[in-house]
């Protein structure tokens, strides 16, 4: 029988899922991608007889220079809520099923790294954001996410201890989800409505807890962002309608964040907010 193709998919969904699972389970970036100090120079500047430039350029890694490397985005539509079932198992998404002009930008985890400029950035660059956060470093970083959350990002929930939940019972599941969910409603005041599972991993039952626990939807991902790159799951290397961008609070969010948002302005699209689609 022929089942190559298949195998050959399969096995290129494996090698996907690795790299998904290698994506949200590393350790700390070797180093934060924009670390090119300008050198002091020891003597001063020759005065120039020129008038200096009346504009001066932001200096390459600056927080003025993000803010001017942001591409300018067609005006977002309003947002059409896509359809949820009513009863029922709640539904698990790579992307969002719109065809609406958008890509959502969402940063996970929490724990690890938080640059001290994301949240000036997000807010001077109006970034939409969905942060799917473990709850104890939601805990114990709340003032810098409240930031975030002032600009308009949103909390969502990404269990307690980030283990992966597939084959675990129902009790670990709801414990992990619900615990969360919990705790992140008291910190940031609002109940968790999404649900990703750590490492994208998950089976029917975390389907099942994570809608007893308040969720609407099980968000998975469709590219990665890993220090300024994008990743595709797809051979056209494109962001699509409805695509759902995951990155990491690390070192280099920076970086990931300028480079979403110039994925998502190179395919004619504009960021999203994750809550406005699924509600
Ligand atoms: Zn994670």
């Amino acid at each position: 029988m022929s089942a190559t193709p298949f195998r050959r998919i399969l096995a290129a969904a494996t090698l996907l899922a690795l790299l998904a699972l290698s994506a949200c389970a590393a350790g700390p970036a070797s180093h934060a991608g924009q670390t090119a100090a300008q050198p002091s120079p020891s003597t001063p500047a020759p005065t120039p007889s020129a008038s200096p430039s009346p504009t001066a350029r932001p200096k390459p890694g600056s927080l003025d220079w993000y803010v001017s490397q942001v591409p300018t985005f067609p005006e977002a539509p309003p947002p059409r809520p896509v359809p949820l079932p009513v009863t029922g198992a709640i539904p698990f998404w790579h992307r969002v099923p719109t065809d609406q002009k958008v890509a959502f930008i969402t940063i996970d985890d929490g724990g690890l790294a938080r640059p001290p400029a994301v949240p000036d950035f997000i807010g001077r660059a109006r970034i939409p954001v969905t942060m799917f956060l473990n709850s104890p470093a939601a805990e114990e970083y709340g003032d810098y996410f409240r930031q975030i959350q002032a600009s308009g990002g949103i909390v969502e929930n990404h269990t307690i201890r980030h283990n992966s939940l597939s084959g675990r019972s129902y009790g670990y599941q709801k414990e992990e989800i619900c615990g969360a969910a919990d705790k992140l409603e008291t910190l940031f005041g609002k109940r968790a409505t999404l649900f990703r599972p750590p490492f994208g991993e998950y089976d029917s039952t975390t389907i099942q807890a994570a809608r007893d626990c308040g969720a609407k939807a099980v968000l998975h991902w469709s590219e990665t962002v890993h220090e300024g790159k994008v990743r595709y799951q797809t051979p056209e290397k494109v962001v699509r309608p409805g695509d759902v961008l995951l990155m990491h609070f690390r070192p280099a969010l920076m970086d990931d964040l300028l480079a979403a948002l110039k994925a998502i302005h190179r395919a004619g699209l504009t960021p999203a907010l994750l809550e406005d689609y699924i509600r």
